[in-house]
Formats: C-alpha cells, sequence, structure tokens
C-alpha cells in the first residue's frame, strides 16, 4: 500500500498530543484518547462532513448491532465480554436508541402490554404461585400500601372539588343545585348526593391523570429491571460471567432484544388497524390461545402460566437458550433448564413487580 504524506507523518513521527502533551505516534493518543489535530480540521466543508458522518456511521453501527442481537443471540453480548467493542454500539447507546424507538411506536401506533392500569396492583401476585403462597401477606401489603395513597388523593381531591362547587340552597326544601357543574343542570341534590358527586368526579380526576403519567412512566422505567434480571442471569453463569457488570451486558441485552420484539410485534398487531382500521387484535395470541384449552389446559397452565406469559416464554426461552449457549459452557438441559427459569422470573418481574412499582410511584408522584 503506498503511503500518502498525511498518513505518513501520522503514523511514523511522534506527535505531542494537544490535550494530554503525550508524545506518540499514531492517529490517536495512546493515553488519553485525544485525536491527532490538523488545521484542515477547522474548515466548514470538514465540520459538515463530521454531521453526516456523524449520523450515519451512528446509525449504521446502531443498526447493525440491533440486527445483530435479535440473529444471533449473545453474540454481542460475547463479543462485548471478550473487548471487540468498536465494531457495535454499546449496551447503553443500545438500549437507549431501542427505548426511544418502543417508546414512540407503543405511544404513535399501538398500545403496550408494560402500561398497568389502575388495579392491576390485585393481579399477578408473588403468592398466586404454589411456592409463594406463604407471601400472601406481603401481597395485601402492598396492595393497602397503594389502596391507601389512592384514598388520600381521592379524599383531598373530593375536598377540594366540593369547595369549589358554588351551591344554591334552595330554602323551602333545604336542597343544593350546583352551579358551576355542567352535568349537573337543574337537579337540586341533598347533602349526600352532593358528596357523591364530587366523590364521582374525584375518581375521573384520579383515573384520568393516573393514565397520563403512568402511560409515560411506563415506558421509561422499564429498565428499573435489569440489575433484578442480571441478578438472576448471574446466580446461574457467574463461572462464564466472572463479574455482574457482565449479567449486566446480557440483561441489557436481552432487553433490547425483547423491545425490538415489542416494536415489531405492535408493528404487525397495530399498524393495520391504524392504517386501514383493520382489527387483526391479537393476531399473534390465535394460534396460542388452543393450547389453554381443553386437556392441554392444567399442565400448561402449570408450566406457562396464561397464554399471555407462554406467549413471551416463546420469543425469550430461544433468545436466552442460544445466548447461554454462547456464553457458558453448560450442557444443553441446564441451558434449557435456566432459560425457562429466567424467562418465568422475567415475566414476573416485568408483569408482577414492575407493574406495582408503577402504579405506586404513580399514585405517590400525584400528590
Ligand atoms: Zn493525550
Amino acid at each position: 500500500m503506498k503511503l500518502t504524506t498525511r498518513q505518513f507523518i501520522h503514523s511514523e513521527h511522534p506527535v505531542t498530543c494537544r490535550n494530554c502533551q503525550n508524545h506518540f505516534t499514531g492517529k490517536i493518543c495512546n493515553k488519553c484518547g485525544e485525536k491527532v489535530f490538523d488545521e484542515k480540521q477547522l474548515s466548514s466543508g470538514h465540520f459538515f462532513h463530521q454531521i453526516i458522518d456523524f449520523f450515519t456511521h451512528f446509525e449504521s453501527k446502531v443498526l447493525k448491532t440491533i440486527w445483530l442481537n435479535i440473529k444471533k443471540p449473545g453474540f454481542i453480548t460475547q463479543q462485548n465480554l471478550q473487548g471487540i467493542r468498536v465494531k457495535y454500539a454499546n449496551p447503553i447507546q443500545l438500549y437507549l436508541v431501542v427505548s426511544v424507538l418502543f417508546y414512540f411506536t407503543v405511544t404513535k401506533i399501538g398500545v403496550t402490554d408494560y402500561t398497568p392500569g389502575y388495579g392491576d396492583q390485585k393481579y399477578h401476585l408473588l403468592s398466586d404461585y404454589a411456592t409463594f403462597k406463604w407471601a400472601a401477606p406481603l401481597d395485601s401489603a402492598v396492595i393497602r400500601g397503594i389502596d391507601k395513597m389512592h384514598l388520600k388523593y381521592f379524599e383531598e381531591t373530593r375536598q377540594h372539588l366540593l369547595e369549589r362547587f358554588e351551591t344554591v340552597k334552595d330554602s323551602a326544601t333545604g336542597l343544593y343545585r350546583i352551579r358551576n357543574f355542567s352535568n349537573n343542570d337543574a337537579a337540586f341534590v341533598n347533602k349526600e348526593q352532593l358528596y357523591a358527586i364530587a366523590g364521582n368526579e374525584a375518581q375521573k380526576l384520579f383515573l384520568k391523570s393516573f393514565d397520563a403519567s403512568v402511560s409515560t412512566l411506563s415506558k421509561t422505567f422499564i429498565f428499573v429491571m435489569l440489575p433484578f434480571m442480571a441478578g438472576l442471569l448471574f446466580v446461574f453463569f457467574f463461572r462464564s460471567l466472572k463479574y455482574y457488570g457482565a449479567a449486566l451486558v446480557l440483561a441489557t441485552h436481552f432487553m433490547v432484544f425483547n423491545l425490538c420484539f415489542f416494536i415489531m410485534h405492535c408493528l404487525v398487531n397495530w399498524l393495520p388497524y391504524r392504517l386501514w382500521g383493520e382489527d387483526f387484535g391479537s393476531i399473534l395470541f390465535r394460534p396460542i390461545n388452543p393450547l389453554f384449552r381443553g386437556a392441554t389446559g392444567p399442565y400448561f397452565e402449570f408450566l406457562f402460566g396464561n397464554s399471555f406469559a407462554f406467549f413471551h416464554f416463546l420469543f425469550w426461552m430461544p433468545w436466552l437458550f442460544i445466548a447461554f449457549k454462547r456464553i457458558a459452557n453448560k450442557p444443553w438441559w441446564f441451558n434449557l433448564l435456566a432459560s425457562y427459569i429466567c424467562s418465568r422470573v422475567f415475566f414476573f418481574l416485568l408483569f408482577g413487580v414492575l407493574k406495582k412499582l408503577l402504579i405506586a410511584f404513580t399514585v405517590w408522584t400525584m400528590h
């Protein structure tokens, strides 16, 4: 290869780093990572070139990494753990990009199963599982705690509304008429009914404000489960992963895959509906639903819970199994068992624990 003057200078002659005064040869300072400076870099052409370069390079790198993470489960993780990193987007970049895509897809096109409704705190309890029956007091404590916060908000709002109602008392009947309340045009009500109306309104306001904040929070806070997921992965594969940080990388890559899947699922399920009003409903569930009826029902239910949970295991388990095979040197049955247990626990973390956390946090922030 013929060397140009510039390459020659950069690779052979020692240069002084403008940032840290280190003497080195090459294009990048081996002490602080600063690039060799050339005054030509101050030109406007170079500036615009850099902008274009940033986006195209970043995009192709991120897209490539996302695709590899779907196509070859565990491959990016393995490369990351071996120190081959420059070629790929790092786990945090990857997670951020994918969660922004997830946010916009589920907001603009579809819905997300990650958004709880108020009342969901009563489902997916730990004590629903036979082994964790003893945890029932914990579950009811969580529900009571949320109910208490809800009640506080409700009472405050109702009081506030009662103060704001402009009532006219009819001296003959002793009944009230609310002046500034549209739904109650001409009707006269007694004191009890006045309280009931305020209560109704307070509950409506509560649900409206709850839905608005929980929908944003639920799409942004999925990552809070990552440390717990990493913990479980580390329990199974601490010998191969060596560090908890490595388990965090694997958990993040798994979540990136999961969110990618949901983006695709959202497009398949909801885009036809948004475009043509065609209701495909839960088209992906249809082939699975019969498995949960009739003779196979109880076994499936014991192993996989409901069809909604099983649907998740259908794409989580293969990804985890292949990733485990790549990363750890364990027999296939161990990887299979680990992928099953991880899927089960992850499902509980995301739809049991996270939803309750989101509900509690949302109600708490509403005060
Ligand atoms: Zn330097």
